[in-house]
């Protein structure tokens, strides 16, 4: 199949990879010229664990190209997909800002049947949306249907997730034109889910309000274990094991972050309303998410004090692992609420430093592994759980720190390992290990 992808951020660029492995002729069109421009070369905008060679044997072999034109994007291909951002405006709505613009200029260029496809994330009644935007400006009276098709990739596993997906959905406005995206996928062997248009817009902003619902609420009974003495890691274990709960996103830590729940739940909690509703839920999830920095914050400053001159090494920047991604990064709530109370900071991450030097304050210092950080600092903040911080020499940190003082976000280390070394430790859902000084 000829297919084009406009965007190629995480989303787009990973859909245009893979549909070009199973074997599609593949263009991937982006307005950013030096985004394509290093495409073009094989260099990635963006860390995704496998894309790089993904991208570059598919180059090679002829079957993925990169353009900044759209035009031509849109008169080579039948199908034709819209990746593009759709982040939160400022009232909790969608911007359609992107796609209403990709959806113009499709209309001006469509020359005959094609099938458009939005595979951002976007709120019920897009495809009509963008159904009516292409009626009134197309220049050709051709036909055209609008799909949706809704990404559920990972970031940090997205190659991963698409070649092995959980599900595809399909939103279709009849059961023909479903087939041609059901053809398109059917090489994944994966369990296809075929809808009308709005319900598939609907499942995608289902499931991202139910998964922040698990975190939410794994993160509002840490609280009440802080309270009572219990440790939030054994009951989510035991919550877990019960396969009607399941043990995924009960991780309690600093709350969800990054480019999708945030807005999602938002966007979510915007459409209800729209339509008569309330979803008291939600909205529910959104307060306790937003209340999970200053919780952090409070703890640290309960133990650490005046922070004026304080020197926090900084573990982990984005805002999970396996990703360079920092939208909405919990790291740049912290750092900023402490560096203004004077706190100084040495950072690692092993791959977001670029992306997070402009959103955190000038004088952060980049140290090149986890153990310059510790050195000489008043305690070590861990913000994102990479797994290389779990197989940390933990004594050689605790010998070079001034105080052997870790706040754990993200529950990485077991309170036995941390007793036993001798470390001052504070995370989250368990009990403080501090000595009377
Ligand atoms: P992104 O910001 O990484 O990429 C968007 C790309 O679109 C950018 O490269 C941008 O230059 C390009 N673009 C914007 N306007 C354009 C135009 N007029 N013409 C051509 N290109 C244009 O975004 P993303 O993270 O890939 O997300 C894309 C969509 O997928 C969003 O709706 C998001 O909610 C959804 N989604 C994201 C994820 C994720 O993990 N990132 C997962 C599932 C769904």
């Amino acid at each position: 199949m000829n297919v084009c992808v406009i965007g190629t951020g995480y989303v787009g660029l990973v859909t245009g990879a893979v549909f070009a492995e199973l074997g599609n002729d593949v263009v991937c069109v982006d307005n950013n010229a030096t985004k394509i421009d290093n495409l073009k070369k094989s260099i990635m905008p963006i860390y995704e664990p496998g894309l790089e060679e993904m991208v570059r044997r598919n180059q090679e072999d002829g079957r993925l190209t990169f353009t900044t034109d759209l035009a031509d994007g849109v008169k080579r291909n039948d199908v034709i997909f819209i990746a593009v951002g759709t982040p939160a405006a400022d009232d909790g709505s969608t911007d359609m800002r992107f796609v209403e613009a990709v959806a113009t200029e499709i209309a001006a260029h469509i020359d005959r049947y094609k099938i458009i496809v939005n595979k951002s994330t976007v709120p019920p009644g897009t495809g009509d949306f963008v159904r009516g935007i292409i009626e009134r400006n197309k220049r050709r009276q051709v036909e055209f249907d609008v799909v949706s098709n809704p990404e559920f990739l990972k970031e940090g596993s997205a190659i991963t997730d698409s070649l092995q997906p959980d599900r595809i959905v399909i939103g279709a406005p009849s059961q023909n034109v479903a087939m041609a995206l059901l053809e398109l996928y059917a090489p994944l062997e994966a369990p296809m889910i075929i809808t009308d248009v709005t319900s598939a817009e609907m499942i995608k902003y289902a499931s991202n309000a139910f998964l922040a619902t698990k975190i939410s609420f794994i993160n509002a009974v840490a609280n009440i274990c802080e309270s009572i003495g219990a440790d939030v890691t054994l009951v989510a274990k035991g919550m877990g094991s019960d396969k009607r709960i399941g043990k995924e996103f009960l991780m309690a830590g600093l709350g969800y972050g990054g480019s999708c729940f945030p807005k999602d739940t938002l966007s979510l909690i915007h459409t209800a309303k729209k339509f008569g509703e309330t979803f008291d839920m939600l909205e529910a999830v959104v307060k306790t998410n937003s209340e999970r920095t200053p919780r952090f914050l409070k703890r640290i400053k309960d133990v650490m004090g005046d922070l004026k001159g304080k020197k926090f090494g900084v573990l982990g920047l984005a805002f999970k692992p396996d990703t360079d991604d920092m939208r909405d990064a919990k790291s740049v709530e912290v750092i900023n609420a402490l560096a203004a109370e004077g706190a100084k900071f040495a950072a690692y991450d092993p791959i977001s430093v670029e992306n997070a030097k402009p959103m955190l304050p000038a004088d952060v210092e980049y140290k090149d592994s986890p153990y310059a950080v510790a050195e000489g600092a008043d305690a070590l903040i861990i913000m994102t759980e990479w797994k290389e911080f779990k197989g940390l020499k933990l004594e050689n940190i605790r010998d070079t720190m001034k105080r052997p003082l870790i706040f754990d976000g993200r529950n990485i280390y077991t309170m036995d390992r941390m007793e036993r070394l001798g470390f001052e430790y504070v995370s989250i859902g368990r009990r403080k290990l501090l000595k009377k000084r």
